[in-house]
């Protein structure tokens, strides 16, 4: 059972203390504080866990300060909307707003390499406007012969130039709890000159352990990035763990899934379940194109194929788009067959653009339906 306070009620307020006293007045029955700033207001909820099917609704319900009490009828206990009684309320970080009705493009490196392709990719992405991007330093690579990122060294300098770039979110991978510490100790030193969301690669998807560790820490958001070889069901479940850690700034990521089906593209493009995502949670939906095509091939009708997968994704709603660039992408150390030039960036821009306005129309369209 889920009691939702009144729209910015402080968790530590008098009014959650008679919340909490009530609900422990049943025996067997202990209480957890989930605090959701949003884009535009916050939220907090208390969380009944133990034996709560015979606890009544109505005393909880009678207090003034209670927006609602919602039962918990799905296994998704923290990110689920539970037969559509939570919202979506979303998050807000370092300025960026991210909710399931934003749409934010993160492009960017896959792997960290040299400073002057950083610089030179940061200068593009704020000729177009964009404040968030992607960069790997820690990269989870099936050989233990390749290109493993340079690791916390590169912090200082990559930092230091989103800053000089005016990026505002950097989605970077981590494979363990020490990287994290890392991130925050070069945030900090350089003056929090950018803000970063960990990436949870889906080789990590199921590391509980991992999961657990970014989801005890409530400075960072998480993008966790659905399991390749797994459920949708047994994804979201890992999610779970972050957020039942405490930290509900998740983003939940679908990469395409590992099948030879998929061929000629790396992945077999899941896009399809963006709505549904949307529907039994209440996280922000991003998708990424490159590692789920995974090659620069071009349809008959001219168009690449990410790009076409990209529309696929933001046409039905998404609200990230994770992609592949690199100054010189033959130069790249990992994933360059995937990553689109930076003279690109304005075409993806502008069909990303298209197919958001047709999401726009749809929605307004059903709407009036
Ligand atoms: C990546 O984003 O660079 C990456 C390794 O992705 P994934 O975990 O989806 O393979
Ligand atoms: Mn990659």
């Amino acid at each position: 059972m889920i009691i939702v306070m009144k729209a910015d009620t402080r968790p530590d307020s008098p009014e959650v203390g008679r919340i909490i006293a009530l609900a422990e007045s049943f025996p067997g029955v202990s209480t957890q504080i989930h605090h959701i700033q949003g884009a535009t207001r916050s939220v907090t909820e208390v969380y009944l866990l133990g034996s709560t099917g015979v606890i009544p609704a109505t005393p909880f319900e009678e207090f003034e300060f209670v927006e609602k009490v919602v039962r918990v009828t799905e296994k998704f206990r923290a990110i689920g909307r539970h037969a559509g009684g939570l919202e979506a309320v979303g998050f807000e970080y370092n300025g960026v707003r991210i909710s399931q009705d934003t749409l934010h493009v993160f492009a960017g490196v896959c792997a960290v390499d040299e400073r002057k392709n950083i610089d030179e990719t940061f200068a593009a992405l704020a000729q177009h406007g964009l404040t968030t991007t992607r960069a790997g330093v820690y990269k989870p690579r099936t050989s233990p012969y390749d290109f493993q990122g340079l690791g916390a060294a590169c912090l200082p300098w990559l930092f230091e130039s989103a800053g000089k770039h005016g990026i505002k979110l950097i989605c970077m991978e981590i494979t363990r709890e020490s990287h994290l510490e890392e991130i925050q100790q070069a945030l900090a030193a350089s003056g929090q000159a950018t803000g970063v969301m960990l990436q949870i690669g889906t080789r990590n998807a199921q590391n509980f352990e991992l999961l657990k560790a970014v989801g005890a820490q409530t400075e960072l958001p998480v993008l966790f990035k659905r399991g390749m070889g797994i459920t949708l069901e047994e994804s979201l479940n890992a999610c779970e763990y972050v957020a039942s850690g405490g930290n509900r700034r998740i983003v939940f990521c679908l990469r395409g899934m590992k099948t030879n089906l998929g061929d000629p593209h790396r992945n077999l493009v899941d896009f399809g379940h963006v709505p549904v995502v949307k529907r039994l949670t209440r996280l922000p939906v991003c998708i990424d194109p490159s590692h789920s095509v995974g090659r620069r091939t071009t349809g008959a009708d001219g168009i690449l194929d990410i790009f076409h997968v990209t529309a696929q994704g933001v046409i039905a709603g998404a609200n990230l788009v994770l992609v592949d660039v690199h100054p010189r992408p033959e130069e790249a150390l990992c994933d360059g067959p995937q990553a689109l030039l930076l003279p690109e960036l304005e075409h993806l821009l502008d069909d990303i653009a298209i197919a958001r306005r047709a999401y726009e129309e749809r929605l307004a369209r059903a709407r009036r339906a």
